[in-house]
């Protein structure tokens, strides 16, 4: 089977996520055919660097061997069973884990299968919680502009993106967005922790005011993904923190997309000191192998739930919470940011590449050249309306798979990327920049 072939069969049967079906009747789906570290081989037998580890989830490459072998062993063990009346050592081991690890200890593992069902959890434990705890007015969320906390219903209200919103906005809820911290949108001359503490003081405004009718904040700590990799400084989440607390507004902290070691340190509430009452993670979680997402939250949120009455517990539950196999792949994951020294070892590598990016930050076609952790971005001038799909072109003409947002060009590489395969995704992305 070659990639022509495949992609044809793929148009006829599988509608393709956030993809206008129409566009691949020009351009053919990639298939891939395998996967080894951080290169996928198509069908044709050529390869692709992963440089945004294949929708953020890919932390150690693909098909690495001790989580494949991690794999294999649970599955001659246990594939699944439902979590409801019953338990299983992988999801009690990785709760473990987790607690020890996450800002505060947090624990009470609540899981589910995709960050937005995450995020679902936390808004409904949120709400639920304030109606448990004599605030019963306490209905509404608020977010930040360019916020995205996923494509269900209340996550998409949460969101704010409007091409992925305004079509289905009858059927959201409204939800106020407080102005984002992101850097890119500051005065002249205006530092980042300048600008943070700015935007910060208009959600301490809007709280004063509305605090008795808001349950909770939810934010994507330090980078605004989905958006344009939007960076911001922590002070925003330490006054966040403050001023939730004071108004007693919950804090709801979706690390989806950076957890697990991304901006730097293994959660990015850590840069900010702060413990979120609820922490929302996926992607990362299972190394990119299984759909596999976690709540996590306070011992006061649990006991608030905790009664002798059946309609005081939180009763939402998903077919695969909990499930065996993905959690031995979190294990897995786990295990290795352990045995390997990620964090440390990570600080190296982003320094290697920013050496060889350096050229970026000077070039002419560039603004606002950005790191943080294990994530890049910068904005590509241009006039090109269908520049993501340019770009995604000439990406896999060079070996890459890229896949801007808009006219945001952004790596998040697995990261075993060694240095050779980032001199070569530096080198031929500033061979890409210079033809367009
Ligand atoms: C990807 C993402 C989500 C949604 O996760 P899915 O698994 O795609 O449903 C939510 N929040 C953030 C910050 C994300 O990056």
């Amino acid at each position: 089977m070659n990639n022509k072939n495949l992609s044809a069969r793929s148009q006829q049967v599988v509608w393709h996520p956030c993809t206008q079906m129409k566009q691949h009747e020009t351009l053919p789906l990639v298939s891939i055919q395998r996967g080894q570290g951080v290169w996928l081989y198509d069908c044709d037998g050529n390869r692709y660097l992963d440089t945004i580890s294949s929708w953020w989830v890919n932390l150690f490459g693909h098909c690495h061997p001790y989580i494949n072998n991690a794999l294999n062993d649970q599955l001659s063990k246990l594939e699944h069973v439902m979590l409801a009346g019953l338990t299983h050592e992988p999801v009690v081991q990785l709760s473990e884990r987790l607690s020890k690890l996450t800002p505060g200890n947090l624990g009470h593992c609540f899981y589910a299968s995709d960050g937005a069902s995450a995020v679902e959890i936390a808004l409904k434990m949120s709400f639920h919680y304030w109606q448990q705890c004599g605030h019963p007015s306490k209905t509404d969320f608020i977010s930040l502009q360019n916020g995205y906390h996923g494509e269900t219903l209340g996550a998409l209200s949460v969101t704010d993106v409007a091409i992925f919103k305004q079509t289905y906005a009858p059927l959201l809820r409204h939800t106020e967005h407080m102005p984002s911290p992101d850097w890119r949108n500051a005065a002249a001359g205006q530092s980042a922790e300048d600008y943070a503490l700015d935007t910060v003081q208009k959600l301490e405004n809007y709280l004063a005011i509305h605090h008795t009718h808001t349950a909770a904040l939810i934010l994507e700590p330090l980078v605004q993904g989905a958006t344009g990799m939007a960076m911001y400084h922590p002070i925003y989440l330490t006054r966040a923190k403050e001023i939730c607390h004071h108004y007693q507004v919950h804090l709801i902290a979706d690390e989806i997309a950076v957890g697990f070691g991304r901006t730097g340190t293994l959660f990015a509430c850590e840069q900010a000191d702060i413990t979120p009452d609820f922490l929302c993670l996926s992607k990362g979680l299972s190394g990119g192998y299984l759909p596999l997402s976690v709540v996590l939250t306070t011992p006061a949120v649990f006991e608030a739930f905790y009664h002798d009455k059946t309609s005081r517990a939180f009763l939402h539950s998903h077919s695969h919470t909990g499930n065996a196999l993905a959690c031995r792949a979190a294990l897995a994951t786990l295990d290795l940011f352990e045995q390997n020294n990620v964090i440390e070892a990570n600080r190296a590598k982003a320094n290697y590449l920013n050496e060889r990016l350096l050229p970026l930050q000077t070039h002419p076609k560039v603004k606002h050249f950005r790191n943080r952790g294990m994530i890049w971005a910068f904005e590509v001038i241009n006039s090109d309306d269908n520049f993501a799909n340019t770009l995604f072109k000439l990406g896999l003409e060079k070996q890459l798979l890229l896949r801007p947002l808009g006219n945001t060009v952004y790596f998040m590489p697995p990261y075993i990327i060694n240095e050779e395969e980032m001199d070569w995704l530096a080198t031929s992305v500033l061979h890409i920049l210079d033809a367009i």
